[in-house]
């Protein structure tokens, strides 16, 4: 790996809800580059072992798995299995089971390489947790951006309902309360800002103001 090859991936990272999938895709649009959704990646990959009834701790049976998964993103939609997902994988089940499975070594590197596929050579914005500090800490630009606990449950419940899913705002709120836990405290990669990232609470702004925080900030560092 070297720095030159990912020199043009801009990492955002943050726990649910902080905004950054809405962010990094304004932001790729703008740049016109590529958008990777990585927390995609792994709801897919939860959903596979939920077609395949495997239990999401059984780590055995998801190393035979893996093998099997095919994971590509076309037109801003993720296929699994030459299937698209995309509306599938946005459930609060889907969630959970994504970070259930996020835990396991196997899973991660599997991800981690195909995300390091995807990136190397080109120019992307890139979205999850680990990014900026184990896929791809060579990254030019690394943002971290986090937000107020109900305020981001408040953003998860408004996208679910608008996708027209019946779940209370205490049930996401718990939900991600449960996920955060697990995020952050697991062994391998877990959710954190890399030491060069720059980090953003975007509790109180709106979506143009973190974006034209973000491009300030890339601008600020280019060569003039
Ligand atoms: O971002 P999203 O909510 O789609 O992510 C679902 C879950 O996938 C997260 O809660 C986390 O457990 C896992 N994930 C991860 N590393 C990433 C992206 C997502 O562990 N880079």
């Amino acid at each position: 790996m070297t720095d030159q090859e990912f020199a043009g991936v801009i990492t955002i990272d943050g726990p649910a809800g902080s905004g950054k999938s809405t962010i990094a895709k304004q932001l790729a649009v703008k740049l016109g580059i590529q958008f990777l959704d990585t927390g995609a990646m792994y709801r897919a990959v939860a959903l596979a072992c939920l077609q395949n009834q495997i239990s999401l701790d059984n780590s055995e049976q998801i190393q035979k798995l893996l093998p099997h998964i095919d994971i590509r993103f076309l037109d801003g939609k993720i296929y699994l299995n030459r299937h698209d997902v995309s509306n599938q994988i946005r459930t609060a089940e889907l969630a959970a089971a994504a970070s259930k499975i996020a835990i396991l070594p196997m899973v991660r590197s599997f991800l981690n390489h195909l995300q390091r596929e995807i990136g190397r050579n080109r120019k992307i914005v890139t979205e999850g947790r680990d990014q900026g500090t184990a896929v791809f800490p060579q990254a030019r630009f690394k943002f971290f951006l986090i937000a107020a606990q109900e305020v981001r449950a408040q953003r998860r419940w408004l996208d679910l309902q608008s996708r027209g899913q019946n779940i209370s705002f205490a049930e996401v709120l718990a939900e991600q309360i449960e996920r955060d836990h697990r995020d952050t405290h697991r062994e391998i990669d877990p959710l954190q800002a890399a030491k060069d990232a720059i980090t953003l609470d975007t509790s109180s702004m709106t979506t143009d103001e973190v974006l034209h925080k973000l491009i300030q900030e890339i601008n600020r560092c280019l060569p003039h």
